[in-house]
């Protein structure tokens, strides 16, 4: 099955239980629209690769399309067309004036050059710039991406149309970029994962935490996470994993992933591999890599009470289903890691205002809107009997149903 058919399972209860018409659900589930496009880059030695590129607008009835762009040898047409459309929903859920979208280029980041890497995102840039505006479509960081590829696409944008900071969110503080937007996803995580253990009368001080990933989101949740007093006892990346049943030394990893550039080789753990993380005993679980890495083959071993999805579609459906019934509480993604696209909206507002906030008044808007949508999350689970997720899905689908409604679209 698909990402976006896994994703479509999701969208299908929702419409179901809010009694949706064929047509809207037909509407609601298809892309509006997508452009995928060739993206010739000048190697440093002189030879030229075609990578493929893309960026699917969801759905735009609640406002301009607003999605990252992720560099990754999986981002073909099918999982960004599955990552924009909970971009939709996501954006509907916390309630940020944004429709869905999503772009990718297929490649491997890491074994490109800065200077390939700038080339690429130029030439994607100008092949996908007729479907951008800071009113149309406005992308932001994703997996493989980073501000600095933000500050390429916005000056790629900006040498065609004139200074047009907020046509790209996640960009450098200088240029336009909104304190705590780097730390923001990882910040909503661990909030929502305190008021959750909360919740299940757990308390997050002194709870055994394993965090899967340590990119962007992965490396400020494990931050967050310590600071918040959890003991952080298996953190991993693409090199592999390390594992202490004492709790890391986090300041001492942090320090040591920025010396060598991954925590693999941290010498004060034992080390560990991906697939054995997810498996370890622990209270609270975060994969905050990749998408599907919990699946059928793995749910039944899972040995954490809490789940938190900060990476995007962590979790198959059969694995969400086992999960379920093995009463492990998830937190889904579209709620969990929506801190980076909040702060990404008040960037975008700070743009358009020219105007700067300060990180206080980030941090508690933040909260305060990521707090909101986790309480409509649990009021909605507990009054319809459905899980966290069904719940999220419900409201985000709902709101978008409304809107057209409303708009008197059809
Ligand atoms: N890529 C992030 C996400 O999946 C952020 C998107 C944005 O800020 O537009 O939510």
């Amino acid at each position: 099955m698909s990402t976006f058919d896994e994703v479509n399972i999701l969208f299908d209860r929702a419409s179901e239980r809010l009694g949706l018409s064929d047509g809207i659900r037909e509407l609601l589930r298809r892309p509006w629209r997508e452009l995928r496009v060739s993206v010739p880059v000048r190697m440093d030695d002189g030879s030229i690769r075609v990578f493929s590129g893309y960026r699917v607008q969801h759905n735009g009835v609640r406002g301009p399309y607003k999605g990252g762009v992720r560099y990754h040898p999986d981002a073909d047409q099918d999982e960004v067309r599955a990552l924009a459309s909970l971009m939709t929903w996501k954006n509907a859920l916390v309630d940020i004036p944004f429709g869905g979208a999503k772009g990718g280029v297929q490649c491997d980041p890491l074994s490109l050059s800065n200077d390939e890497l700038n080339r690429m995102t130029r030439r994607y840039t100008t092949n996908i710039e007729h479907l951008l505006g800071v009113n149309r479509d406005i992308p932001a960081p994703d997996l493989g991406t980073s501000a600095q590829t933000m500050a390429w696409m916005m000056d790629a944008y900006s040498h065609i149309h004139g200074y047009s900071p907020g046509i790209v969110t996640g960009k450098p503080v200088e240029l336009g970029g909104s304190v705590g937007r780097e730390q923001a996803t990882g910040r909503g995580v661990v909030l929502v994962t305190r008021i959750a253990a909360a919740d299940l009368g757990m308390d997050p001080r002194g709870a055994r935490i394993v965090i899967q990933g340590f990119g962007n989101v992965g490396a400020w949740c494990v931050r967050a996470a310590s600071e918040m007093g959890c003991k952080v006892i298996a953190v991993s990346d693409i090199h592999g994993g390390v594992h202490s049943g004492d709790g890391l030394d986090v300041r001492a990893l942090v320090a040591h992933a920025r010396e060598s550039g991954t925590v693999s080789d941290f010498p004060a753990a034992d080390p560990l591999d991906n697939n054995e993380m997810l498996e370890l005993d622990c209270d609270i679980l975060i994969p905050a890599a990749i998408d599907r890495v919990v699946h059928a083959g793995n749910a039944p071993k899972v040995r954490a009470r809490l789940v938190v999805e900060a990476a995007n579609h962590p979790l198959t459906p059969e694995a969400d289903a086992i999960l379920g019934d093995r009463g492990i509480a998830v937190i889904p993604d579209i709620l969990a890691n929506a801190g980076g696209v909040i702060v990404s909206y008040f960037e975008w507002t700070q743009n358009l205002y020219q105007h700067r906030w300060t990180l206080d008044e980030v941090n508690d808007e933040l909260d305060a809107m990521i707090g909101k949508a986790y309480a409509a999350v649990r009021e909605t689970s507990l009054r319809e009997g459905i899980s966290y997720r069904d719940a999220a899905f419900l409201i985000g689908v709902g709101r978008v149903a409304a809107i057209f409604q409303m708009r008197g679209f059809i």
